[in-house]
């Protein structure tokens, strides 16, 4: 039994390596802010070539997503509960990830293209606000998957880029956004 378990995460596993694509999470409570912001006077550098003036970036998480276009809420009954229909009805997208991504209600999934230096690059295909995460796909004890349901965001910002740096051979991505 819990072979079979374990077997079934995995398949879910390699569903998403051979189908999936890799887009990125961005937690919103993540502000970081650049060197060159002043914590004193609060303000950023004009010149600063890192942030663009901005002061800050939100770190972001590359994942491995499989999306679809959400059903009809008939066809979602684990999800009723304890969340208003009008969220689901009007859910325009949902995403399936790993159970370890560590995603919550308004964060941020940005769709971003790969460049052959496996660098994103944000390639206009939105970005999409989380309404609500499904933490309820277990088989026994085991998560197998999560679901994040998504609107599109109502992007009053504007990506300007998105950097990497590596710290300890951790690829790190933030993204600088207007506010
Ligand atoms: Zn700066």
């Amino acid at each position: 039994m819990t072979k079979l378990k374990m077997d079934v995460a995995k398949e879910f596993e390699q569903i998403l390596k051979k189908y999936g694509r890799d887009v990125l999470f961005l937690r919103t409570d993540r502000k970081l802010y650049c060197e060159c912001y002043n914590e004193v006077t609060q303000e950023a550098s004009r010149e600063c070539p890192v942030c663009l003036g901005l002061g800050w970036s939100y770190i972001a998480e590359r994942q491995t997503v499989k999306s679809e276009t959400s059903m009809a809420a008939v066809q979602l009954p684990n999800v009723l509960k304890g969340v208003s229909i009008g969220d689901i009805a009007t859910a325009a997208r949902k995403y399936f990830v790993l159970p370890s991504v560590q995603a919550k209600e308004k964060d941020l999934i940005v769709e971003v293209g790969w460049d052959d230096a496996g660098r994103p690059y944000y390639n206009n295909n939105g970005m999409w606000n989380i309404t609500y995460v499904d933490k309820s796909q277990f088989l026994g004890d085991q998560e197998i998957f999560r679901i994040c349901y998504v609107n599109e965001a109502v992007v009053r910002t504007k990506i300007r880029g998105i950097r990497i740096a590596e710290i300890n051979g951790v690829k790190q991505y933030s993204i600088l956004m207007e506010e």
